[in-house]
């Protein structure tokens, strides 16, 4: 049993409560009402004033202050987007990109993707002439800098959601910072909900010099001005477990069961890590509630990730029915870049998926791995919005105050920089290392990303893009980008209670070539049942990824038009198809153990232990060459989406990386 203690953080994460009982009526008032209630409407003068002289105003305010959807509408009514010019918001996450745009949308009372738009990788919902407030993700902005490296058309850049220190706000702040000093009429708004605001104003202030790493001057200019905005949280109640959880899933059910039991009215966010566990829970729990029956009866039960469709992510925000409880469980996203309203309880893991790179041994994984206090405190924080609330840690309190990390790590410090590298070498940034970084990558990583660039034949002898897109390609298999089109969603499977009923499903697409060849498969089965959705789900294939394949093929397809690559059908000769894919993913290849009896793969690059995904067509199949598309780890290292290959297209594929091995992994 949970475990209850008051105050013990001291006033860090905890607000007073002198707050008037108007906010309680906050959801029946008019949304013009709502919006001088918000938080941040009493700094709207100052935050105005402030964004006039300085080039940088840095904001730090607590989730819910009302930042992200308000700010952008000040900057407008204030004249920032007069002349035709264009307020951006940032955000490092889509689905709050789409969310954000169409509340901004609501309360200005416009339809969305005319005054007020967004843009996110493969979804353009924005008009040239009349769009004035842009919401996008800070990856969309990196790659608009191609066709227009001083973002002229944007008056004022809001950075929002800077404390996550994603890798394209990283470079996104580096390179607007350069920006600045050829835009002095640009302003640049950062906003984040945890203070971290003096470092990001001293990242402003200080000048590198071309050569060299460390700061040697500060140039006088204009410091940046930082402003704090009150939140208006109510206290929350911690909850500690008294002996670690084994299974956190469990966990959070089991306790979000009692919660519901025991507690008064008010809704329950839980966090869990991703997809996977989020619909595992959601399965237990509906059952569990079912089994119950009467005293688990009301219960909404809601997943929250990335890749939900449009009808999903409006009932998470839609008002809990009278007499009912919703239960949403979320990665990560509902920690500070989306608010729930109604939230009183807060269950928090403790974990979450987080990218992690060993440059030693190449490989790339999502991890679940622990949260930091700052995100912890973020978490409970939630619980707060409404009135008093709770939050039950699924951790010991001995766990948070000494082991617990105080801060995450920037996501460029624990990432494969090869994409990295790219985008700033096409975006003219020659000197990597000596690239102005709110944090610096390190130097393993940032040679391994070098070497594979250059084996991909993407970078030439002198660390120069080669011409015109990095590749020498004049033709590749139209196949090509079917296959990228379903890699780039996150599962084109519907998740399903009947696993077995699932695996028995996919084997009438699976092919021996692997997981690459079988999306092929499921494509062609959809395309002749006419893009049917029954079809779909009779096949568990989830009919809106479908969708979203067919969308993004498209867009690959322009592309490919527009830098000039051919694409032709492969006429069924696979082989074309499944080398054009070794050709960029060579540096996955993995060979079976010769007497491994239990599926046991090594990394031709670092002699990793790795297993195939029990999600592939592949498992058990254990073919004695593959390639990989990612990794995961769990209790193991898996490789998710598998293809055979032949070990003689990898040195075809990239000799200079295969020769230069230590070893001579590929045996001849
Ligand atoms: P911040 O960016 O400071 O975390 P937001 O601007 O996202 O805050 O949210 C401010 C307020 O607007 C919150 O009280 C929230 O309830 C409301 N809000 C934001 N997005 C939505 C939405 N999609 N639907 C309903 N209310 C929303
Ligand atoms: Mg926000």
């Amino acid at each position: 049993k949970p475990r209850i203690l008051d105050d013990e953080e001291g006033g860090v994460l905890f607000f007073s409560s002198t707050i008037s009982s108007s906010s309680s009526g906050y959801g029946y008032a008019s949304i013009e009402k709502q919006r001088l209630r918000l938080p941040v409407y009493k700094y709207r003068t100052e935050i105005l004033y402030l964004v006039e002289p300085h080039g940088t105003t840095i904001i730090v305010g607590e989730t819910g202050s009302a930042k992200t959807t308000q700010i952008p509408q000040y900057l407008k009514e204030a004249g920032w987007a007069d002349g035709g010019r264009i307020i951006a918001c940032t955000q490092p996450r889509r689905l709050a990109v789409q969310a954000v745009a169409s509340r901004v949308a609501e309360e200005m009372g416009v339809r969305l993707g005319e005054e007020v738009g967004y843009t996110i990788r493969f979804e353009d919902l924005t008009n040239s002439g009349l769009t004035r407030i842009k919401f996008l993700t800070d990856g969309v902005l990196l790659r608009e800098m191609m066709d227009d490296p001083l973002l002229t058309k944007y008056s004022v850049i809001m950075v929002d959601e800077a404390h996550e220190r994603s890798i394209s706000t990283d470079i996104l702040l580096g390179l607007l910072k350069k920006i600045q000093r050829r835009r002095p009429e640009l302003r640049l708004i950062i906003s984040s909900a945890t203070i971290e605001a003096k470092s990001m104003a001293a990242f402003f202030l200080a000048s590198k010099r071309r050569r060299g790493l460390e700061v040697d001057e500060v140039r006088p200019r204009k410091e940046p001005a930082i402003l704090s905005v009150e939140g208006r949280g109510f206290n929350v109640q911690i909850h500690y477990v008294e002996d670690p959880v084994a299974d956190y899933v469990r966990a959070a059910v089991s306790t979000v069961l009692s919660i519901h039991d025991q507690e008064p009215t008010g809704d329950i966010l839980v966090f869990l890590t991703g997809q996977d566990d989020i619909d595992a829970a959601v399965k237990l729990l509906t059952e569990e509630a079912q089994a119950n029956g009467k005293s688990s009866s009301g219960l909404i039960v809601l997943p929250l990730y990335s890749g939900l469709s449009r009808v999903e992510q409006d009932l998470v925000f839609s008002p809990t029915p009278r007499g009912k409880r919703k239960v949403v469980i979320s990665t990560n996203i509902a920690e500070t870049s989306l608010t729930l309203e109604g939230i009183v309880y807060v269950v928090d893991s403790g974990f979450s998926k987080q990218r992690f790179y060993n440059p030693v041994s190449d490989i790339e994984n999502l991890v679940v791995a622990p949260i930091s206090k700052a995100s912890a405190r973020q978490r409970a924080g939630r619980a707060g919005r409404l009135r008093p609330g709770k939050c039950y840690r699924l951790y010991t309190e001995e766990y948070f105050l000494n082991e617990m990390p105080v801060q995450g790590i920037p996501e460029i410090q624990r990432s494969n920089l090869v994409s990295t590298v790219i985008q700033l070498k096409a975006l003219g940034i020659d000197n990597i290392l000596g690239f102005d970084w709110p944090a610096s990558p390190t130097p393993e990583a940032m040679t391994r990303a070098l070497e594979v660039l250059y084996s991909l034949g993407i970078l030439d002898d002198d660390a120069k893009l080669t011409s015109p897109v990095g590749f020498q390609v004049a033709e590749i298999p139209l196949e090509i980008i079917t296959i990228a089109a379903v890699l780039s969603i996150q599962s084109i499977w519907i998740s399903t209670r009947a696993q077995k009923e699932l695996d028995e499903t996919k084997l009438r697409f699976a092919a021996a070539e692997g997981d690459h060849v079988t999306f092929l498969n499921v494509y062609q089965g959809f395309l002749q049942s006419g893009k049917s959705s029954q079809w779909c789900h009779k096949n568990f294939v989830n009919y809106h990824a479908m969708k979203k394949v067919i969308e993004i093929r498209e867009q690959l397809k322009r592309i490919a038009l527009r830098i000039g690559i051919v694409l032709k059908s492969c006429e069924k000769d696979l082989l074309a198809v499944r080398k054009a894919v070794t050709a960029g993913f060579f540096a996955n290849a993995c060979r079976l153990e010769a007497y491994s009896h239990n599926g046991m793969y090594k990394t031709i690059r670092g002699s990793q232990e790795v297993y195939i995904h029990p999600s592939s067509v592949l498992f058990r199949v254990n073919p004695k060459w593959v390639i990989y598309h990612s990794l995961v780890s769990t209790d193991r290292q898996y490789m998710r989406n598998v293809m055979t290959i032949d070990p003689s297209w990898l040195t075809e594929a990239a000799p200079h990386f295969f020769r230069h091995q230590r070893t001579d992994p590929i045996g001849h």
